[in-house]
């Protein structure tokens, strides 16, 4: 059975399982709660985390934190190939 809190991280990771993908696609509403999650989803502006990368201390601490947990500990699929150059 999969919860909100895995849709969360696996939409977060795109680490989805096969058979996840499957119980999700049979259910229409889980399928619509899996929209909202993604839709409402925070990610970092481009610019945020380029200067995280090049000058990190030109960040408020606030938003520093937030991009730092964003890449470390959600461990965001999409931000993370971003900054990996
Ligand atoms: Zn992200």
């Amino acid at each position: 059975m999969v919860s909100m809190a895995r849709m969360y991280t696996a939409s977060i990771r795109n680490n989805f399982t096969a058979a996840e993908v499957a119980e999700i696609a049979a259910d229409p509403h889980k399928a619509r709660l899996l929209e909202k999650i993604r839709a409402n989803i925070w990610h970092p502006k481009p610019e945020t985390l380029l200067t995280f990368i090049v000058a990190p201390q030109r960040l408020r601490d606030d938003v520093r934190a937030d991009v730092e947990y964003h890449l470390h500990t959600d461990r965001c699929a999409c931000c993370c190939d971003k900054v990996a150059v």
